[in-house]
């Protein structure tokens, strides 16, 4: 099934004080549509005047929101969570017009996925449990959690409302009230929630979303003094600016930020599986998940075999628009961002690299011709120091290079400065623990990739950021954490 891909040019507005809000300077920016490079909204170009009406806002609904009973504050955040699934069909354009991934991909994983946030926080909210110690000195200890007041969600474009709601849901249910930023690039679906929560009759302040720029709206938020703890996740530069402005302040800091995750082939692995896994764990949303695979590890005795399979099957992956069921890829988020990965496929040349497929970028027909279309591109013949192998491209670009022994393997593996997410395929159950125990990574996969349960923990090691989020790491990243000791 096609999708019917329509939607009218709107100005979009902030959300502050459970209203719809212009910015106070009237000033918009231009909000453009991957597919066809057009522009289709204008976003407010908030500043500091926008957020101080929203901290005023936080702080004025703080005292009610923390007040509610855990089943009220989740009662709200499972209408909001039933609102998001009615409305799953116009969110799921909106995140494909914004960003450019195919709207299945939205229909199938993005939208659900916003929805389970808010459901999973609503519900673990009220499973938490508390710490209490029994002392020999006839005293007993218990921890109590407080929220912490005001807080900042911030962000990035590539899974815009998944990660919106991520951050968002565990800061709202441990009793927090949130000024949010989704970023500049992607901001249709955050100004959608904030109907939402209109909808549902949210008490006003409790979510504020505001547009705009990183450096002069984000970065009103994150170093405003009412801000008491930073959620963000984006860019390793971006987090090292946040952490820099942070720390001085002592605000509470959660940062996930860039990767280069290694895929590490093993020729025992169950080859069928790990092909069409690693297709897709290489090229799912053009390549731009911060867990995607990009630099492809394959043992010696299977690297042939496996370079000739999985460039016929990348070849073979439809790239088109988005509202096509076919297309498996669609655009990348902005000119800016094609031009860096193209830029990326030169220098791989330059430092010694052969384009095996893929390395343009690909002209659609009709309305989609000035669209941003890249063609899944793998490269070898590369050092595992040089440039192409050390920064994030973040899109359709993979490298593959062969190594012999699982210590090699490991090697090159931990061969980078971040250290996100790794995936390992073998059948041989001890070396699949002794990969996972020494890979400098914060999240492995075994003979799989993107297999998710909400309550694990989630996040990176090295630059790839600090802390964890998921489960009750991230419901208890919104809290101070007290100790209560009672004589008995
Ligand atoms: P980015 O760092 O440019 O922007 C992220 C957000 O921060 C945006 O909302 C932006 O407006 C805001 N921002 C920018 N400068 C700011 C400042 N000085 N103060 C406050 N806010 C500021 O990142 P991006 O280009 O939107 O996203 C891509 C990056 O995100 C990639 O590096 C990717 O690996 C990373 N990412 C990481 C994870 C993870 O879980 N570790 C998940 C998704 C994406």
């Amino acid at each position: 099934m096609n999708y019917l891909w329509t939607m009218s040019m709107k100005k979009i507005s902030n959300y502050i004080n459970g209203r719809s809000t212009a910015p106070v300077s009237g000033n918009y920016l231009d909000n453009y549509e991957p597919a066809t490079g057009k522009i289709y909204s204008h976003i407010p170009d908030s500043d500091q005047e926008d957020v101080e009406l929203a901290i005023q806002a936080a702080k004025n609904a703080l005292p009610l929101w923390k007040a509610l009973s855990m089943r009220e504050r989740s009662n709200y955040m499972l209408a909001i969570a039933d609102r998001i699934q009615e409305r799953a069909e116009e969110l799921a354009l909106a995140e494909s017009k914004d960003n450019g991934k195919p709207v299945k991909l939205a229909a199938e994983v993005d939208i659900p996925r916003a929805s389970a946030n808010m459901r999973f926080f609503a519900s673990a909210i009220l499973h938490d449990e508390n710490a209490s110690y029994q002392s020999d000195d006839d005293a007993i200890n218990y921890s109590h959690r407080s929220p912490l007041g005001v807080v900042a969600c911030i962000s990035p474009w590539n899974l815009p409302l998944y990660l919106f709601t991520w951050k968002i849901a565990p800061a709202l249910a441990s009793g927090n009230c949130v000024l949010a930023k989704p970023s500049e690039v992607t901001p249709y679906t955050a100004f959608l929630l904030g109907e939402i929560c209109q909808e549902v009759g949210l008490p006003a302040g409790v979510l504020n979303i505001i547009h705009g720029l990183g450096a002069k709206a984000g970065r009103a938020i994150v170093e405003h003094p009412e801000i008491q703890a930073i959620s963000f996740t984006g860019g390793t530069s971006t987090g090292a600016a946040i952490a820099k402005s942070a720390a001085p302040r002592f605000k509470k800091l959660s940062l996930e930020l860039g990767g280069k995750n290694a895929t590490v082939i093993f020729d025992d692995c169950d080859y069928a599986d790990m092909l069409s896994t690693v297709t897709r764990a290489s090229f799912s949303n053009q390549g731009q998940i911060c867990l995607c695979g990009s630099r492809i590890l394959v043992q010696k005795g299977l690297y042939e075999q496996f370079k000739k399979d999985f460039v016929e099957k990348v070849e073979n992956l439809k790239v088109g628009p988005p509202h096509l069921s076919e297309s498996k890829l669609g655009a990348v988020v902005s000119e800016a961002h094609m031009n860096k990965v193209l830029g990326y496929v030169d220098l791989a040349k330059s430092e010694g690299g052969s384009v095996l497929c893929g390395g343009i970028r690909l002209i659609m027909e009709g309305e989609f011709k000035e669209g941003w279309y890249i063609a899944p591109t793998v490269i070898e013949g590369l050092s595992m120091d040089c440039r192409t192998n050390q920064e994030e491209i973040f899109g359709p670009v993979v490298t593959i290079m062969p190594f012999d022994t699982e210590q090699e393997g490991l090697a090159l593996a931990n061969a980078s400065k971040y250290g996100l997410a790794s995936s390992v395929w073998t059948s041989d159950l001890k070396r699949a623990h002794r990969m996972a125990h020494g890979i400098e990574a914060g999240i492995i996969w075994i003979n799989t990739w993107l297999l998710r349960d909400l309550r694990t923990p989630f996040g990176g090691v090295k630059d790839s950021g600090v802390g964890r989020e998921g489960g009750y790491h991230a419901l208890h990243f919104f809290t101070e954490e007290k100790n209560v000791c009672i004589k008995l």
